[in-house]
Formats: C-alpha cells, structure tokens, sequence
C-alpha cells in the first residue's frame, strides 16, 4: 500500500508554495524528539497556548517517551517496563505525533525530512523548531564490541540485558563444564558512570537473589565486574561518596578495575588494558554519550562535539552568538550555557533536560505571543542513584550525604515525582507495594527476543511442486527433466 504523509502535514512543495501564498493561520511548532525534553516542551507548551494559537507536531521513532533514571530499576524488575516510558499519544493530548525518524533537517527552508520504519522519507514544514532528539552511545572502535556488547539506553535494551542475566543462571544450572559455566556466570559492565553503576548494582542484586532459588549454582560463581578508565567511578558525586560505592561494591564482591579500559572482546574473550584477560557471554557498554548524529544532517550550527548551539534563553545560536531565527534546542544534543557555572554547559542528565523542556515550552508560548524569552537557570539539586533492593547514594545540595536505604529512598521519591503522568506515578508505586508484599519476580522472558523460533522449528517446509515431464526444474540451475516429487 503507498504511504502518504499525514492530513495534517505537506509536502514540502505544496507546503513551500501555501507559505508564499498564504501565511499559514495557527503557527506550526515541530519537536524532534519526543524524549525528555520533546515531552515536557510539548506538554508545557499545550498547556500555556490553544490549537488557535499553535499547532505542535511531535516526531519520534518510538511511541513513547522513556524515563532513563529508572531502566537500571526496570532491569532489576523492581518496576513493570511499560511504566518507565509514557506513551505519546496518551501523554501528549492535543499535539500531533508523527512515529518516524527524522533524517535531514534544512532550517533555511523550514523543512525537515522524515523517514517511517516502512514507506518512502517525505517533508513537513514548520515555523518553529525544537530540537531534542537527545544521546546515543559514546562507543569506541574495539575489537569484537559491536558483536558482542549491548548498550543500557533504552528500555528495549535494558529489558534484553535483564533476560539475558537471568537466562545465563538458568542455563548454568543446567551445564556441569566449568569454562561454560564461567563464561555464562561472568557480567561485564564498561562504563563507571551512573549509568554503568546503577546498571551493574541492579542487575547484581537481582542475580544474587535469584541464584538463592538454585541448588545448582553458587554465589561465589557469580562474577560482576566494572571496567572504568578514570581512577574513580561516579564522577556525578563528590569523590568521598564515590570511594563509599565503590567499597560497597567491592563488598558485594564486585571486582573493579579502575584506570583500566576495554582492548577487545571478540568472541566474548575480554582483554583489558592491564593484561587482565577473561570470558563474559554480557558484556555491557555504558561508557558515556555523544549527541545524536543525525545532527550533522542538518544546517543548524553545532560546536565540536556534535552539539547544537544554544544561548541561555535555548535559542539556536551561531558561533558568535548571532541568534538563528525560530530555532531552538535543549537537552543532550544541545550546548546549553550553564549560568551558574560560567563557562560550562548544562550537563547531559534528565535533571536539566526536564526542566530545559518546561522552560523551552514557557519560552515558545511567549514567542508566540509576542514577548520576549527568558533565561534558563538552574542550579543542581544533586544526584541519587540506587545500587540494589534497599541500597543507594545520593549528595543532595552539593553538602548533603545520603548512603544506604534513605539514599535508596530518595532516590524512588525524587524519580517518581519527577515520571511524567499521575498514572505512571501511580503505577510505579503500586508496583513496588506489590513487590514488597509478594517478593520480586524473577523470570526470564529470553524468548521475547525471538519470539518465532519455536513455532520456526515446528513449521514444515512447503512440499516441492511437481515438475511436469519435459518442464524446466527451477530448483536445479539448467533444464532438466521431470522427476516425481515425493
Ligand atoms: C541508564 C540511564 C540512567 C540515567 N540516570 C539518570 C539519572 O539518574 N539522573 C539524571 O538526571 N539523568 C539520568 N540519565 C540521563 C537522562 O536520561 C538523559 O540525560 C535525558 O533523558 C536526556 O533527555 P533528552 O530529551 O535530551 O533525550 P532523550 O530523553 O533520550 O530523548 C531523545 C528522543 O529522541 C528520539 N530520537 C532519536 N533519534 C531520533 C530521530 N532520528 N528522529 C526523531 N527522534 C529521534 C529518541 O527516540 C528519544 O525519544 C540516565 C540515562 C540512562 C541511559
């Protein structure tokens, strides 16, 4: 069937000619991305303007915005994965949501170049831009990684590392060779950054209380080890919170190498820049971010890392601060002046682009009535991560300290406010009252990945034609003669 653009959006010829002729009635907003900051920019910028006043079109692969800070929980199972992502089209009343890829963005002419899973890229057109179209793996070109490593960005992966996890214990317990046992029972997690350490203490704890279930494997079996190439992990926290994680983590026997970084892991042979050699059938790569290179298939002005440039009010700027019209950016693909720390840029994290995105949101409806942008200001709160059931660290305020279960609790507090929707809100907390009620659910779902291949296996293959005597067999390359099929 041919694909057409939705109703509501041109091609760019039809849509280039309607701006020439006739100015478009209610100002069209585009947000790439409907992440962090595309969510809360559409939902804040709905909230202060009409449908008279501004027509906002969400673009985004996926049909959901994901809340990052809890795939590490979502891995452990302490939350139901569909409640860390808020649909779009439940979340974002009164905004159009287009589900596609954008591939090229030509500003000059307003115009972007959307790519659908299936069907042809077509062109929409728009008189505002915000870009939020967020982070992708920071990876390096490492023997053997792109085989063999899965990143931690998104729930789908998130969801795959968890049932990987668990199905290697189950099929350990099923296997008496020690190298295959050691192979399947060694987790590599590369990368000591939130991420990597939230990722890797979730997913330990969630494998030590499995392994409780299992007669045939041990704790001491179990083998986790962090890969970090700066001399400490959590550079997020004060280095004094930092060595108390990473003694928390050494108790829990986790082994981690520190000044050290990932040489090659083909086949699942890790090498270290130590010498220190080993073999995982996980390894998992969360060593740091890069803005999303779909921007440099656009005109908009980026700085040397990849990011669009920004000034404080999240207007696109160029190099020397001139201001592109009707632009805007926020987020981690944008440089974003940080004015409390002149001279550097808000860091990547949900903290900023959350409150980026309720800021560009407020900003545009100004715009659009005619008033001038303002500021985006905002000092850090702080950072609170959980290491497990019950554990966590969190430095509040730059001074306060949080270690162990009120840590781990602030950690749930401060993240379900900050969720997007009341129902996720609710949902989240329902399930961790069920969790702590009924215990943790623990199964593998390996199968989710490859949901065919059982009913693959008990399908029978189609019975060969019968070749008609003096017809040409296609099966066999040159002309042949009939033989009966059986
Ligand atoms: C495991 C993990 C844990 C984290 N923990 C924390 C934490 O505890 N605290 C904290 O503050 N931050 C944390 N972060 C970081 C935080 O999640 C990000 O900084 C934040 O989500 C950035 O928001 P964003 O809107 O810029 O990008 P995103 O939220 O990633 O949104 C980008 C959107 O763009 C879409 N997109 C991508 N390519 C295209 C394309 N070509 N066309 C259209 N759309 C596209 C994506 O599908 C996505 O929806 C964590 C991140 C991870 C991965």
């Amino acid at each position: 069937m041919p694909h057409s653009a939705p109703s509501t959006i041109d091609s760019v010829e039809t849509a280039a000619k309607a701006r020439v002729g006739k100015p478009r009635k209610v100002p069209r907003v585009v947000i790439l991305g409907g992440g962090t900051v595309g969510m809360y920019t559409a939902r804040r910028l709905r909230k202060r303007l009409g449908r008279r006043e501004a027509a906002i079109v969400v673009v985004d692969p996926r049909p959901y915005m994901t809340y990052a800070p809890f795939l590490p929980e979502a891995a452990a199972g302490s939350i139901d994965p569909r409640n860390v992502v808020a649909p779009h089209r439940r979340a974002l009343k009164g905004v159009d949501v287009l589900q596609g890829k954008v591939s090229q963005v030509h500003h000059a002419e307003r115009t972007v170049e959307i790519t659908p899973e299936e069907g042809e890229p077509y062109w929409i057109t728009y008189d505002h831009l915000v870009v939020g179209l967020g982070s992708v793996a920071r990876t390096l070109p490492i023997p053997g990684l792109a085989e063999q490593a899965v990143g931690f960005k998104n729930v789908e992966e998130a969801i795959a590392v968890r049932n990987h996890v668990l199905n290697r214990i189950d099929l350990a317990a099923s296997t008496w060779d020690p190298e295959l046992r050691r192979r399947m029972l060694t987790f590599v997690f590369v990368g000591g950054g939130f991420a990597g350490v939230e990722a890797l203490a979730e997913l330990e704890d969630i494998a030590r209380y499995n392994v409780r279930h299992y007669k045939q494997v041990e704790q001491d079996e179990l083998r986790f080890v962090l890969v970090e190439g700066s001399p400490r992990i959590l550079p997020e926290v004060s280095e004094e919170l930092g060595g108390y994680t990473l003694e928390q983590l050494r108790k829990r026997n986790i082994e981690i190498h520190l000044s050290t970084f990932l040489s090659s892991c083909v086949d699942g042979h890790v090498v270290l820049s130590t010498g220190v050699e080993l073999d995982a059938d996980t390894i998992v790569w969360t060593a740091g971010v890069k803005a999303n290179p779909v921007l440099q298939q656009s005109d908009l002005p980026l700085d040397q890392l990849g990011r669009v440039t920004t000034n404080a009010r999240l207007q696109v700027v160029e190099a020397d601060g001139t201001v592109v019209a009707d632009a805007y950016a926020a987020g981690d693909c944008a440089a974003v002046p940080d004015l409390y720390n002149p001279g550097q840029f808000c860091p990547p994290n949900a903290q900023h682009a959350l409150r980026e995105g309720n800021h560009l949101g407020d900003n545009l409806a100004r715009v659009l009535r005619s008033a001038e942008p303002t500021e985006y200001k905002h000092r850090n709160v702080g950072a609170v991560a959980s290491l497990g059931m019950y554990k966590g660290v969190a430095q509040m305020f730059g001074k306060i300290k949080v270690r162990g279960f009120p840590a781990w609790v602030l950690h749930r507090t401060y993240h379900v406010f900050a969720m997007p929707t009341v129902n996720r809100k609710l949902r989240i907390m329902a399930g961790w009252t069920g969790s702590l009620l009924l215990r943790r659910e623990v199964v593998p779902l390996g199968s989710l990945h490859d949901p065919r291949a059982e009913f693959r296996a008990a399908s029978v293959p189609p019975r060969p034609r019968v070749v008609e005597p003096g017809e040409k067999d296609p099966s066999v390359g040159g002309a042949s003669t009939a033989k009966n099929a059986s």
